[in-house]
């Protein structure tokens, strides 16, 4: 089990995102592969690390680079925070990621 984060290029997400709401199925698949769902493996909140249920609920954050949005998975309650709460957290839990990645 783990943490779902994915970084990707902003333009590239929102392009996804339109052709998704549009009707693309190429598009909705790509998106669905971003959020994990086509992991075997349960995929646990960015926050509080609980297992999400399906469908999985998606915080976008932008990352360092205001090119880059990153993508983490919230249980219902993280969800359910204040978004500066929200927000904050997600971003400090980048961080000490990044802290232990390197
Ligand atoms: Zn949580």
């Amino acid at each position: 089990m783990k943490s779902l984060l994915f970084r990707v290029d902003r333009g590239t997400f929102i392009h996804l995102t339109s052709a998704a709401e549009a009707g693309s199925e190429s598009a909705l698949d790509a998106l669905r592969e971003l959020w994990g769902y086509g992991q075997a493996d349960e995929i646990r909140c960015w926050l509080c690390s609980t297992v999400v249920g399906r469908p999985i609920i998606g915080l976008i954050f932008p990352d360092l680079d205001p090119e880059i949005l990153c993508g983490v998975a919230l249980c219902g309650s993280c969800a359910a925070l204040p978004n500066v709460e929200k927000f904050d957290r997600a971003f400090e839990a980048l961080r000490a990621s990044e802290r232990t990645l390197h």
